[in-house]
């Protein structure tokens, strides 16, 4: 699946992929990428996937 362009870029691409989160203190919605979301409204790191 790697097949244009070739190069590194693969590997990261995946990992940008945008995943949906909610965050349960204040009920907020966004998009984030990576291991540790934050709710970009409010400090919380108590934010689950949707
Ligand atoms: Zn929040």
């Amino acid at each position: 699946m790697c097949s244009v362009g070739g190069g590194d870029f693969c590997l990261d691409v995946e990992e940008l992929e945008l995943e949906r989160y909610r965050c349960n203190d204040c009920g907020n919605t966004f998009d984030a990428i990576g291991k540790k979301v934050v709710c970009p409204s409010c400090p919380s790191e108590n934010v689950v996937k949707i």
